[in-house]
């Protein structure tokens, strides 16, 4: 079987459930959506937007002067910490059940005009920072058993404002994802002795096929079950359960890592890369955060769901974000939207190409 051209199946051993590959399809022309570059950012403070500093938010609340990073629940909340109690079962068909949670709100910065891509590390490091707090603060409440980190970026993504924040979200239940990963790493720590995610990143590492970017702490790399055209899994180095065991160097290699991938995924297509992404973390159900505890390592996935490359003819670069950033050669390239996901799991061409870019 020859993995970059024929379809196949493979096995993400985190999900448990196989997902199909297809690189042939990769080679098809395309006359679907095209999105235009826009590298428009626009002030760096703009007078309507509800999470500038000083601004007004729905209901009148009037957000502080701040200078760093600003916290606050959300407004428009998906969960809500007082719900009245219960579940329904009619007959196995209609089932339903209620929950409890929090929903905040991280501001990356007062300015409305920076990308992850463009802020310093030292500003970056102080979202993760406010990560940690969070997770930490949410977790000890006693309804709290998972938090939530994420991150939205671009229209495409469902992000209605582009000034730089992220959310958390936290619940009562373990949401499915999360849970399943669980589960799965249990499986494999029972079975086998050590941790899958360890084991994997030292088979990922010892290969350097799949490994985009590295430092001391942590690897990017794109995951042999990746189902996204530009996904990208980043593990620590060593076995960690949650962002809260992480040291202070470890966090100022997250910071730069998370700024050297965004600035080279910008890159890639000359604009400020829609992307989704979030924290997979241990659950805070035990309300004791452990170091080194057993099963659950950390995960950070950025899915880059939107996207798909496709050669374009050479034209002038231009370059996006500062610092680590290395230069891409003046290739042009158009990228489209890519809405019927299902179909463009996978791909070796793909991976190559984004691997190619970094
Ligand atoms: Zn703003
Ligand atoms: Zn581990």
């Amino acid at each position: 079987m020859n993995l970059q051209e024929d379809p196949h199946r493979r096995y993400p051993p985190l999900a448990g459930e196989w997902v199909l590959v297809s690189p042939h399809r990769a080679k098809r022309p395309w006359q679907g959506r095209t999105e235009h570059s826009t590298a428009e950012l626009g002030p760096s403070y703009d007078p309507s937007c509800y999470l500038c500093p000083g601004n007004c938010r729905a209901g009148g609340i009037k957000n502080p002067d701040y200078q760093e990073t600003f916290v606050f629940l959300n407004d428009f909340s998906a969960l809500l910490p007082d719900v009245a109690g219960g579940k329904i079962d009619e007959g196995g068909l209609f089932r339903a059940k209620s929950e409890r949670g929090i929903c905040k709100v991280v501001c990356f910065s007062p300015r409305h005009d920076l990308t992850i891509a463009l802020m310093d590390v030292s500003a970056i490091r102080g979202v993760v920072d406010v990560w940690e707090k969070e997770y930490r603060l949410l977790g000890e409440e006693s309804y709290i058993n998972y938090v939530q980190i994420f991150k939205n970026r671009g229209l495409m993504m469902g992000c209605s404002n582009p000034h730089p924040h992220g959310q958390i979200w936290s619940t009562e239940t373990v949401p499915e994802l999360p849970s399943k990963e669980k589960e799965m790493q249990g499986d494999y720590l029972s079975k086998k002795g050590s941790c899958l995610l360890c084991d994997y990143l030292k088979e990922e590492e010892s290969r350097g096929e799949r490994v985009v970017i590295s430092n001391d702490s942590f690897t990017a790399l794109v995951p042999f079950w990746a189902v996204w055209p530009f996904e990208v899994l980043v593990l620590p180095r060593r076995h960690v359960s949650s962002i809260a065991e992480l040291g202070d160097s470890e966090k100022n290699d997250l910071a730069s890592l998370i700024k050297r991938l965004g600035t080279r995924f910008d890159n890639l297509f000359f604009t400020h890369f829609p992307y989704s992404m979030g924290l997979h973390q241990k659950p805070t159900e035990e309300k004791v955060v452990r170091i080194f505890s057993e099963a659950f390592g950390t995960t950070v996935e950025v899915e880059l769901s939107s996207l798909e490359a496709r050669d374009g003819e050479t034209g002038s670069s231009s370059v996006l974000g500062e610092g680590n950033c290395r230069l891409l050669s003046s290739k042009r390239i158009q990228y489209r939207g890519i809405f019927s996901l299902r179909e463009q799991r996978g791909g070796d061409g793909l991976r190559s190409q984004l691997l190619r870019f970094f």
